[in-house]
């Protein structure tokens, strides 16, 4: 594809270069193989519906598929999503990163199913979960979502895709250049490549906003898709956007970002909120003991993988609780937080969007320190 002509060749090669970087880091998230017992849960397809690398749609239930990331090999999708195909019609889940993400999870559909699409829905707010919605409005297709979605969108993106890259990155290569010392360093260069990639894909999408608001004091709401019933609910935790699609017909959740499966939790959002989110995942470990979670990122799971997600929030508020109580700043508990052995190949999409918040939150949520 050439270069707009408003944008001038030495833009355009910088602008490619960037988000190089922000590939190749890309490819340090890889996406794991499904977990062995779910390999035998009958109600899990052998193979998927079809593969594109970037992502893969598997059959996980009666007319329930899961649509998978690999981050790795591609940033059309980044984020899960799904479809739940009734006798009347489809629900499509999530607007993923680009509209290519979005069309991809439409043609999974069309190729099982010629049902009406009822709707779309953003799980929340953020980028890899919504810049493809201008597929949506292009198809007519109803988009529903948290009622804060719109604004959030409006305050988040609109500003950065104004800013040029220079003035977006700069206080993150800043941070580089200042890091103390070579651990620091890397984790500093991690937030610029993450900060890269939001802004790559922010500035080359068009916003497109959901036509339906859901209040989250009228959730939850069930939607009949004929014999098929979902059933949204809004939970806090993640974005102060979330909303999960819950089918309890057949004990499968598509909880958004309020799982990522054997990730370290994308914590940085202004609403994310670490005791709610705790909360939310005791809320999830009491459904039912054959629940399959398609987690926002990671691999589809059952309560193992709800297991795990709680055992790391333990892990840093443990931790987090320990430097709070012998006075150590903030700052420096964020700085000296290491990841112990048995999380040691969970992503960490970078310090600053994951555990940094985590406990900053943590400390904000306790009060002054004595
Ligand atoms: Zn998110």
């Amino acid at each position: 594809m050439n270069p707009s002509p408003t944008v001038s060749r030495r833009d355009f090669l910088a602008s490619t270069s960037c988000f190089g970087a922000a590939v190749a880091f890309a490819r340090l998230i890889p996406l794991p193989l499904l977990a062995e017992p779910l390999v035998q849960d009958s109600r899990i397809a052998a193979q998927p519906l079809v593969d594109k690398g970037f992502a893969s749609v598997r059959k996980i239930g009666n007319g329930v598929y899961a649509t998978v990331s690999d981050f790795s090999k591609g940033a059309q999708t980044i984020s899960n999503g799904g479809i739940v195909i009734g006798r009347d019609g489809a629900l499509l889940i999530e607007g993923f990163a680009s509209p290519g993400g979005a069309a991809f999870q439409m043609d999974a559909l069309r190729m099982v199913s010629q049902v009406p699409v009822q709707a779309a829905l953003d799980t929340h707010y953020h980028f890899d979960h919504s810049m493809g919605n201008a597929f949506y409005g292009a198809q007519g297709i109803p988009l529903w979502a948290h009622a804060n979605v719109t604004p959030r969108i409006l305050e988040s993106y609109v500003p950065l895709q104004a800013m040029d890259q220079a003035s977006a990155l700069a206080p993150y290569r800043k941070a580089v250049e200042n890091a103390k010392n070579d651990t620091l360093r890397q984790r500093a260069q991690g937030d610029l490549n993450a900060v890269t990639a939001v802004y790559m894909v922010t500035k080359s999408s068009v916003l497109a906003l959901p036509n339906r608001a859901l209040d989250p004091a009228k959730l939850p709401q069930a939607i009949d898709l004929g014999g098929a019933s979902v059933v949204l609910e809004s939970y806090p935790g993640h974005s102060g956007t979330d909303v999960i699609a819950r089918i309890p017909d057949q004990n499968i959740v598509f909880t958004g970002d309020l799982l990522f499966n054997a990730w370290y939790p994308v914590a940085f959002d202004p609403s994310a909120t670490i005791s709610g989110w705790r909360a939310t995942l005791s809320k999830f470990a009491a459904f039912e003991k054959d629940t399959l979670f398609v987690p926002g990122h990671g691999q589809v799971c059952g309560q193992e993988g709800i297991a795990l997600s709680r055992g790391v929030f333990d892990d840093l508020a443990e931790y987090a609780q320990k430097m709070y109580k012998a006075g150590v700043p903030v700052d420096e508990a964020v700085d000296r937080y290491t990841i112990p052995d048995k999380f040691k190949n969970f992503p960490v999409f970078s310090w600053n969007f994951t555990i940094g918040p985590a406990i900053s939150k943590l400390y904000a949520e306790w009060g002054p320190q004595k």
